[in-house]
């Protein structure tokens, strides 16, 4: 690759952050898979709300709350638009993808009956392993895992043995957080509705890097964090099918999700509002359809094959370096690469890098049980965004060289 082009400049140029001075160097942003920066228009919305427009939505007669609400259900009306579902009602705004899955995990999981089994993969982040544990212990489920191969594939043939009439939900990440291996999600769901298994997809790490529609896919859930797509933390969203929504209990009391309360009886608002309790964090749904309303103005396509194209030129380079090993090699894969080089720590590597201004993450990437298949307590990964360029990619190969001289 020679140079940034120019389109990737202007995007970057969005991004007020990546100005940045780190120890007195330019801030080398290759954080993206932990959390995206956020675009001047996401910033300057959050200020305007708090500035002209706070107020609590749903309940208020007065002109704020209706402005506020208006404006918290049109971002609603747009991520549904975004991510090609039917109805607003199939969209519950949550707190991101932990708490979408935990969502899904203790409400659908209290329709299913000892014996029942969910499937999960090796490569899932804690987030999509521990609420299905917790709701298996109980409920007595049976929480099975396919496994990977060692180049951070999914076993699709040990799949296609573990599913089975049991089989009531399939929870699997569209693309690994660690490996960056993306998973053949359409043909998993497509399997698994043949044995009228529902499939809930993890698409924490997909959604910033390409076209979901959640119709085509035909997925039952799909849960995602807005922080990870240029939005603010503290909100996300969970797809799911109505009818399915439908016939799933309340997962938390409160506030909004109530229809009529007496000390006797409560009867349960509609979809969406059923699934959300309490004041929601307004301004973080205003501003991920702000977030959603940036990405529909950028040319995605451009962007995200230069997303790949980095990537191949950032592993091109990586692979030149003594006792490189690339821990994540599927065939399909995106966005991300983790790696250690021979036996030092990557934590040490870790901080020499950010003395350079260069932010990676070092550690297990909260998927621990990934780290004792590959017998390792971790990796050093570099998850990069279409704002990230070329020459840093130069910066972030020399400084790594020169950590390396200092550790060898
Ligand atoms: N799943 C995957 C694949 C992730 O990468 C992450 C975030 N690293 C999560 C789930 C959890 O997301 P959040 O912390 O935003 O809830």
């Amino acid at each position: 690759m020679n140079q940034t082009p120019d389109y990737i400049k202007e995007l970057r140029s969005q991004f007020p952050i990546l100005k940045t001075k780190v120890y007195g160097k330019d801030l080398v942003y290759f954080d993206n898979a932990a959390t995206t920066q956020k675009p001047l228009q996401v910033i300057e919305r959050i200020q305007s709300y708090y500035t002209s427009e706070n107020s609590n939505i749903h309940r208020g007669v007065h002109h704020l709350s209706q402005v506020a609400t208006q404006d918290y259900e049109d971002a609603r009306k747009l991520i549904q638009k975004h991510i090609g579902s039917n109805k607003e009602s199939e969209i519950i705004f949550t707190k991101g993808t932990t708490d979408g899955i935990n969502l899904v995990a203790s409400s659908y999981g209290e329709l299913l009956k000892e014996g029942d089994e969910i499937l999960i993969s090796a490569m899932e982040h804690h987030s999509n392993i521990v609420p299905w544990q917790l709701i298996a212990q109980k409920k007595n489920l049976s929480l099975k895992v396919i496994p990977i191969h060692e180049n951070g594939e999914l076993n699709m043939a040990s799949f296609d043995e573990l599913l089975s009439e049991k089989t009531k939900l399939i929870s699997i990440t569209h693309i690994s957080n660690t490996l960056g291996t993306i998973n053949p999600i359409k043909e998993i769901i497509k399997k698994a509705h043949i044995f009228g298994a529902k499939v809930l997809i993890d698409g924490a790490q997909s959604i910033q890097h390409g076209e979901i529609n959640v119709s085509e896919l035909d997925c039952d859930f799909f849960v995602f964090s807005g922080h990870k797509i240029f939005g603010p933390t503290g909100i996300g969203v969970l797809y799911g099918k109505e009818a399915l929504l439908e016939s799933m209990p309340p997962y938390q009391g409160g506030g909004d999700m109530i229809k009529r309360v007496s000390f006797d009886h409560t009867s349960f608002n509609e979809l969406p509002f059923k699934f959300e309790a309490g004041t929601p964090n307004i301004i973080g749904g205003i501003a991920l359809g702000t977030a959603i309303k940036f990405l529909k103005s950028i040319d995605t396509e451009q962007a995200f094959s230069y997303e790949k194209a980095l990537l191949n030129y950032a592993e091109q380079e990586l692979k030149k370096i003594d006792e490189m090993t690339i821990i994540g090699t599927a065939t399909e894969k995106t966005s991300l690469v983790s790696f250690n080089v021979g036996q030092i720590h990557p934590f040490d590597i870790g901080t020499l890098l950010d003395k350079q201004g260069i932010a990676v993450r070092t550690g297990h990437h909260c998927t621990q049980p990934l780290m004792d298949f590959f017998k390792i307590s971790g990796t050093l990964r570099a998850s990069f965004a279409f704002y990230n360029t070329i020459e840093e990619v130069d910066v972030f190969i020399a400084a790594l060289k020169r950590s390396l001289s200092l550790l060898k």
